[in-house]
């Protein structure tokens, strides 16, 4: 993009009005598919869900918190420290946690008051059954916040109906928008508890009890602070995008990138879908893993980059990175030819690092995510 310094388009625009403001939320919840408050925040996602926890885990409280990637964790930091009794259930990289495994946690621990779930990591890959693992916990009565970031337009994600009490979403994403805003719908019952919480942020940016007071309770007339108007703006264009195009073509385009992405690279020697089972696959990012002898997967994605440098590839972070690749196919890259051209930046990058029949196996990867594309596309 060349910058036009004579008539810069990011500036100088009217200033977002309150009732703007409020049609952007309007339009993140009907993409939440909920009726409760949507909140939207003006920080990366993280601020929402620290917000969450912060509000909804009074000290002393049990928290059950799900871990199937690195967000989880982060979770579990934040509980200890609002003095949380945090109750952990881990589930492998290699699949989703099982929804026994919750029941059994919150019959072992009645007193949970809060369940803290990631929905799909784009970091691990994964995807877990939010649905039957709402339905468990709205047994229970405990409160179900769920980091839906790298889920939303990506697949399936009905915040009512399965019983998300606080449902956090991001922009930068698949829906391909801005990554320094973000939302939080609130149900009543998650308000109830965390007006009760005498240790809730208040007068804090962390705070949701803040929005409620001076922006919902008020009837959404007047903002309490200066909007973050470019990101606001953004994030509607890329609501509106993904409803032009249709939620449900979105999910499609995930599901097929997804399918294709897998179905390529176990064609691909030394490389396997990091997750087992296709359905515990995450539709917005696949890992890989990388069992070659002597080859680390770092070197795969360098090599692999040196080739295509544009593809959505990246090592995993931290001690991982030996073994585990990552291809974000989420938004505009949830797309055939950005998969196919991936595939065939791996089979590049291996060939060149000396595997053994990478280059024709790279062929029959791109036949094999092809078909998959079409087949899924198709169904
Ligand atoms: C991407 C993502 C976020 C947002 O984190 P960033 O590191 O800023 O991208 C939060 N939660 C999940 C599960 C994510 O995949």
């Amino acid at each position: 993009m060349t910058a036009n310094t004579e008539h810069p388009s990011l500036l100088d625009l009217p200033p977002l009005s309150a009732e703007h403001f409020a049609a952007v939320e309007d339009k993140v919840a009907a993409l939440l598919r909920t009726r409760c408050d949507v909140v939207a925040m003006q920080g990366e996602a993280l601020l929402p869900l620290e917000a969450c926890i912060r509000s909804a885990a009074p000290r002393g409280s049990t928290a059950l918190n799900v871990i199937t990637g690195p967000y989880g964790e982060t979770f579990g930091g934040w509980l200890r420290d609002c003095g949380a009794e945090v109750v952990t259930v881990t589930a492998p990289f290699t699949g989703s946690v099982g929804v026994e495994e919750v029941a059994r946690a919150l019959r072992e621990h009645p007193e949970t008051g809060l369940v803290s779930l990631v929905h799909a990591e784009a970091a691990t890959g994964n995807t877990n059954p939010v649905a039957e693992i709402g339905a468990v916990v709205r047994e229970h009565g405990a409160l179900l916040m769920l980091d839906a970031v790298a889920s939303v337009g990506a697949e399936p994600l009905l915040t009512d109906e399965w019983g998300v009490d606080l449902c956090v979403v991001g922009g930068q994403k698949a829906l391909a928008g801005p990554a320094g805003v973000s939302a939080v719908s609130v149900s009543e019952r998650a308000w109830e508890r965390i007006a009760a919480n005498e240790q809730a942020p208040r007068r804090s940016y962390l705070s949701l009890l803040d929005w409620k007071e001076r922006w919902l309770d008020g009837g959404r007339t007047a903002l309490p602070h200066a909007p973050a108007q470019l990101e606001m703006l953004a994030l509607e264009q890329a609501v509106d995008r993904i409803a032009a195009e249709g939620l449900e073509a979105s999910i499609a385009r995930h599901r097929s990138a997804s399918a294709a992405l897998r179905a390529g690279a176990r064609e691909l020697p030394g490389l396997a879908p990091y997750v087992v089972r296709d359905q515990d696959a995450a539709p917005a990012a696949t890992t890989l893993r990388v069992p070659a002898e002597g080859v680390e997967a770092r070197e795969v994605v360098a090599a692999a980059l040196k080739a295509e440098p544009r593809v959505p590839l990246q090592a995993a972070a931290g001690p991982l990175a030996a073994e585990m690749l990552r291809v974000n196919h989420y938004g505009r890259a949830a797309d055939r030819a950005v998969v196919l051209d991936s595939l065939r930046a791996l089979a590049t990058g291996l060939e060149s690092l000396g595997v053994a029949g990478a280059e024709s196996a790279g062929r029959q990867a791109l036949a094999a995510a092809g078909a998959a594309w079409d087949g899924t596309a198709a169904a």
